[in-house]
């Protein structure tokens, strides 16, 4: 089996994405970019996270070949191929159910400034057009809405984060999902005030240092 490491952090990760909270069931998927094989190591479509296990990750190109893989790969192939080939610099996708990020996105509402965390993603995050599930409308919708950042609500569906390693994009994940909670639980009793544009530029440049070792 090609991609060991890949395939074990997707299971790692599908099984933190339950545990998390960050979805429910069999919801959301995760998908790991290898480009020098030409290979999407991607989770399984429809396979309950707790039972999951190396051999059920699936292994497609980005021609829609199938490489390697006893199961179906994840109804949203379409999304998670479509970030690689627009946005090489992505090497992980993950997209969840989270509940408040899922709220705002039924809303059909853009993520604001809400806190500086919002800035591991971009500026704000914006809720893309509606489209079906595992459809390539939702796949253009999201790559449209996402544009210069790293996540994208998917209306009344999701969410969908990207990064350059799986943990950044797990990451990412987690962080836009407490900010959209923090938003939707502060529009309840009150306005939450925004951080302003120069700001958020400010913390997007932060952020792409932060945590780094110093060279
Ligand atoms: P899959 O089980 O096919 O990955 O679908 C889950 C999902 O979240 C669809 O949007
Ligand atoms: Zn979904």
């Amino acid at each position: 089996m090609k991609l060991q490491k890949e395939r074990k952090k997707i299971v790692h990760y599908c099984q933190l994405l339950l545990k998390s909270g960050l979805t429910k069931g069999t919801g959301g998927n995760i998908s790991i970019y290898v480009p020098k094989e030409n290979c999407v190591a991607i989770s399984p479509s429809g396979m309950a996270y707790e039972a999951l296990t190396a051999q059920d990750i699936v292994l497609i190109d980005l021609d829609d070949n199938l490489i390697e893989g006893n199961c179906k790969p994840s109804s949203e192939w379409p999304m998670h191929t479509a970030v690689y080939k627009k946005r090489p610099e992505l090497l992980a996708v993950v997209h969840t159910h989270s509940i408040f990020a899922k709220t705002l996105a039924c809303l059909r509402e853009d993520l604001p400034a809400i806190s500086y965390l919002v800035a591991v993603a971009g500026k704000m995050v914006k809720c893309a057009e509606y489209a079906s599930f595992g459809t390539h409308e939702l796949a253009n919708n999201a790559l449209v809405a996402m544009e210069d950042s790293k996540a994208v609500l998917l209306a009344n569906h999701g969410l969908l984060a990207v990064g350059q390693s799986i943990e950044e994009a797990f990451n990412i994940a987690e962080e836009i999902e407490l900010c959209a909670e923090v938003y939707v639980r502060g529009r309840g009793i009150g306005q939450p005030v925004i951080l302003d544009n120069v700001e958020m530029g400010n913390m997007v440049e932060g952020f792409k240092t932060y945590g780094m070792p110093k060279v």
